[in-house]
């Protein structure tokens, strides 16, 4: 069963030289430390915003230009209320932010613990993610070691795809933002995490992929200010080179709402991508992605977590920042304090 996780990861490997070349080329040269601190703090930041921006305008159709966006309460989320997206990375950060690897079963297993305890009275958790947390819940009693929670997590996520023939749904990377930054100086061992923490809920390939690529554009984002994702497809295995240079294609093509079934993963990849290439600085690129309808919090958050990263988190409106908030109880302080820990 363990050969089938880490298919993926092995596949990376294969390409890891190309990886540890960007070593040498994109260090901080050019730019100043306060603005890559502002760029790893945007990472997290942008991804942030766009979650509590889009929360109030989920599962509804796609708005016209002619609406403004606006971040605002609804029945269910407080006006900056941030949702599964950020709550999910928050147990990511604080483990970057102890000094963990995130490629450490302890750590994961710690992880999913936090996730599983999470879930239990969440406002909101995505269909994938509740069932696999669910059986991770329904086995746990008995655990004696919390790296088990890592195996079972990755049990159920493999499990719960077998059943239903696809697992690439949306969830992993949109929590994708923060593994880059415990890795700015081991590409390699990005792209290992990354895959990690995205197989803990997410079996299929799509989705570890994406969780990749987006994490190696992130990384590049914060050491050069420079939107460089399709420079990063060249780690993946030769035919999903091709497919997602193709998804890329389409995405600079169409609008955001154009690639409408944004809840799998390479939809949403695509429709984050779209709002990027169009955007005119972060807050145009969060309300672009916004507008893309259905699951708007996560295409922001997806599409905020690169932007930010590139704008930096100086760019988040600051009638934006004073209002984000949400599990467990924080404010944005908490966030920054914890992405400034991680060494
Ligand atoms: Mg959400």
């Amino acid at each position: 069963m363990r050969a089938g996780y880490y298919g993926p990861m092995t596949a990376f490997v294969r390409g890891l030289g190309q990886a540890g070349e960007m070593q040498t080329t994109d260090q901080p040269g050019s730019t100043t430390l306060d603005g890559h601190m502002d760029r790893r703090l945007g990472a997290v930041l942008g991804s942030v915003a766009g979650d509590a921006l889009g929360a109030p305008y989920e599962f509804n159709p796609p708005i016209p230009a002619r609406e403004p966006i606006r971040m605002h309460a609804n029945t269910t989320w407080e006006l900056g209320e941030w949702t599964d997206d950020t709550a999910m990375s928050i147990p990511i950060l604080r483990a970057l932010a102890h000094g963990e690897d995130l490629r450490d079963s302890d750590t994961q297993g710690r992880i999913v613990r936090e996730w599983v305890g999470w879930a239990e009275d969440a406002k909101d958790v995505g269909i994938q993610i509740g069932d696999v947390l669910r059986a991770v819940r329904g086995r746990m009693r008995g655990i004696d070691h919390v790296a088990e929670l890592s195996r079972l997590a990755l049990e159920e996520a493999e499990a719960l795809h077998q059943v239903r023939g696809r697992s690439a749904g949306n969830g992993s990377l949109m929590r994708t933002g923060p593994v880059a930054l415990g890795y700015l100086d081991d590409p390699a061992g990005l792209i290992e995490a990354a895959t990690a923490i995205s197989s803990l809920t997410h079996f299929e390939e799509d989705a570890a992929e994406a969780c990749v690529v987006w994490s190696l554009a992130i990384r590049h984002a914060i050491f050069t200010g420079e939107l460089a994702l399709r420079e990063q497809l060249g780690v993946l295995p030769e035919e999903s080179q091709q497919k997602w240079a193709a998804r890329l294609d389409e995405a600079e093509a169409g609008e955001p709402h154009e690639f409408e079934n944004n809840g799998w993963v390479v939809a949403a990849l695509q429709a984050a991508w779209s709002a990027i290439v169009r955007g005119d600085g972060l807050r145009d690129t969060l309300e672009r992605a916004v507008r893309c309808g259905y699951d708007t919090d996560t295409v922001a958050a997806i599409a905020g977590s690169l932007a930010g990263a590139v704008y930096g988190a100086s760019q988040v409106p600051d009638e934006w920042r004073r209002e984000l908030h949400g599990w467990p109880g924080q404010r944005v302080d908490a966030l920054v304090e914890m992405v400034e820990a991680i060494s």
